[in-house]
């Protein structure tokens, strides 16, 4: 298994976002401009975390999926069932967080937080996202 793949543990129930988590997906979302992915992330729970101890989540959202073609033209290799978010972040400790929220087959699927392999990061520390990409 490659480093930094998150192995997902479902949760016994699905949980809110937490605050930080839904500031962060927040503005990941906003440089989209989707407003099909803005009514998603106002209805995801998290369903899963990430086994390694890092803080990487699985999300779900019942709402509309963002429409193929859309996808098509926001996943940089024009695939119809893929696309990401890409950002880079800091917090005190971790000069190098690197942040990717992950849309398959349309909807918000897992929020990537990586500064290492099993670091959790304080994601209340967290800085506002730089260098974001959509591809
Ligand atoms: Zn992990």
């Amino acid at each position: 298994m490659d480093v930094g793949e998150p192995v997902w543990q479902d949760l016994e129930s699905p949980r809110d976002l937490t605050r930080d988590e839904r500031r962060l997906l927040e503005q990941l979302v906003g440089v989209v401009g989707e407003q099909v992915l803005q009514r998603q992330l106002d209805a995801a729970v998290v369903t899963a975390r990430c086994r390694c101890g890092c803080s990487s989540v699985r999300l779900h959202s019942t709402e509309a999926p963002v429409a193929e073609g859309q996808v098509r033209q926001l996943s940089g290799p024009g695939r119809s069932d893929h696309f990401s978010v890409d950002a880079r972040s800091r917090a005190p400790g971790f000069p190098d967080v690197h942040v990717v929220l992950h849309v398959v087959q349309g909807r918000v699927e897992e929020l990537e937080l990586f500064a290492g392999e099993g670091v959790a990061v304080p994601l209340a520390d967290l800085a506002d996202p730089t260098d974001v990409t959509v591809a």
